[in-house]
């Protein structure tokens, strides 16, 4: 069983088969990363599970469009400084294409999720506060601060300052939401009282500010009728966020907190020299990857394929190098990726393909032809034209150097001088073998045996001295597909220039 199948019996069994809401939720204060994707795929994987099992389920996605900037993120031009504490939906783009800084960062995400065809439906916190959505909860917050302020002393261990208020006011001088004290409030007109640093002295109404972050996780969870949300293992830790939460869902807001779903981070490997490196993700250390970039080099069905075949509880190690390539061998197992020809052609043997066809898309269609497929319909050439991309991104970003290779123009001499007598008598038997019509992967690889037998050599020598003669290096992709994807007449011309050329040695 999947483990979102587990998860989703595990929920009906506790909760119940009513309706269920699926909460997730990023501040989009930076470049929405692959490690940012894991709380929407499990949402994702858990709501689907849960419509499997007949239960009417919704996802829904709360953007922290009102929490404020913490500080000045290294990519953020100097005068951000001054940003510093205002709320993330009042802060201007800072390359200026968006409403807001955002929107700058949520626009993005949101074609990631499409292009991913996960159906989510989307809120924003600053217009859930300035639509007065929190105002019952901001109430209730004020009048019982005390309790509140018990609750996150007994679960947190931390002493709650005299002047702490569950609310902080936006200061209409400064715009600041971090710089406010609580001075007063007035209920029955919806109105708070506020001190800022920058000296001013205002009043708000119940939807100019924002409710801590503890207290506010809470509140959503009633606002919005949340039932299952999965978060980061960090929230899940004793003394954490889900700790304090649940006991304020439940005692301030008399709610029941969501069914927890904590899940372990993603974590990028990469190479630094020789050495592998493996690190958190975090936008505002620049070790990550968003998730449009990752999305040039796979296809988004491996980007979700690869978060949902590891369980929340175990961590995931983003390889983006080999490892990737052998996720996406694994999925190309059971179904292919793209249509017609395009899924018929595993991701692997692109990586050849583009290669022999040097990045030119007609030659690329030859050469799949030549290799025993046929291309029908204008949505088999895009299929082809996408996966094409992907390979050509792939190779250039992640690919290590044995999956590299150059086609020769012409028969590289010094190389040749490496071949032994017996390994171009090889070549020069292979390239009488060849016929006229164009050979298989398979007929290929036989052909190849068969020479070696015949030549009394070891098959591997023989494979080297193909690659030599074609690539100038010893080693290269599957020789079936590579020689299948050539022109034969070509290969004819190759091998025999090739098994007379160099000064040769036994
Ligand atoms: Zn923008
Ligand atoms: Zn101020």
């Amino acid at each position: 069983m999947h483990w979102s199948h587990a998860i989703a019996k595990a929920i009906i069994a506790e909760r119940g088969a009513r309706r269920h809401v699926v909460a997730t939720g990023i501040t989009p204060s930076g470049d929405i990363h692959i490690g940012n994707l894991r709380e929407i795929i499990i949402g994702d994987a858990v709501r689907n599970a849960l419509v499997d099992m007949g239960v009417d389920a919704k996802l829904i996605y709360v953007a922290d469009t009102f929490d404020p900037l913490r500080r000045r993120y290294p990519f953020l031009p100097q005068e951000y400084e001054h940003h510093v504490g205002k709320p993330l939906s009042e802060i201007p783009d800072p390359e200026g294409c968006h409403s807001s800084y955002a929107e700058h960062f949520l626009a993005p995400f949101f074609e990631s999720l499409e292009l991913l065809d996960i159906r989510i439906e989307v809120l924003r916190a600053d217009v859930m506060y300035k639509t007065g959505l929190y105002v019952g909860a901001i109430k209730e917050a004020l009048l019982r601060r005390d309790n509140l302020a018990k609750i996150l002393e007994e679960t947190t261990g931390r002493h709650m300052p005299e002047n702490w208020s569950p609310f902080s006011p936006l200061c209409d001088v400064c715009g600041r939401l971090s710089t406010t004290v609580v001075t007063g409030y007035d209920m029955a007109n919806n109105e708070v009282y506020y001190e800022c640093e920058c000296g001013h002295r205002g009043v708000t109404t119940m939807g100019g500010g924002k409710l801590a972050w503890r207290v506010d996780w809470a509140a959503r969870w009633k606002i919005l009728g949340v039932t299952v949300e999965p978060f980061g293992k960090d929230h899940a830790a004793p003394g954490g966020s889900y700790d304090s939460g649940k006991r304020i869902a439940e005692e301030i807001y008399s709610y029941r907190a969501p069914y927890p779903i904590p899940f372990e981070h993603i974590l990028l490997k990469f190479k630094e020299g020789d050495k592998a490196r493996v690190t958190a993700m975090s936008s505002s250390r620049g070790t990550n990857i968003p998730i449009r970039e990752i999305l040039e080099v796979v296809p988004p069905e491996i980007l979700k394929y690869l978060i949902w075949r590891v369980r929340p509880d175990r961590h995931i190690e983003f390889d983006p190098s080999t490892a990737l390539l052998h996720i996406i061998d694994e999925y190309e197992r059971d179904r292919g990726i793209g249509k017609g020809v395009a899924a018929e052609i595993p991701f692997r043997h692109f990586l050849t393909l583009v290669q022999v066809a040097r990045g030119d898309f007609n030659e690329l269609l030859a050469v799949i032809r030549r290799s025993g497929y046929e291309i029908c319909g204008a949505e088999e050439l895009d299929a082809i034209r996408n996966k094409a991309r992907y390979a050509q991104n792939w190779l250039m970003r992640y690919a290590p150097p044995e999956y590299r290779f150059e086609l020769q123009e012409s028969v590289p001499e010094e190389a040749l001088n490496r071949l032994s007598d017996t390994q171009k008598r090889a070549l020069r038997m292979l390239a009488d073998a060849i016929p006229e019509r164009n050979l298989s992967a398979i007929e290929w690889h036989n052909k190849i045996y068969e020479v070696a037998a015949a030549a009394g050599v070891e098959p591997k020598r023989v494979f080297q001295a193909v690659y030599i003669a074609l690539l100038n290096k010893p080693s290269g992709p599957r020789a079936g597909w590579l020689l299948a994807s050539l022109d034969v007449e070509f290969l004819r011309e190759r091998f025999g220039i090739a098994s007379a050329g160099g000064s040769g040695h036994s």
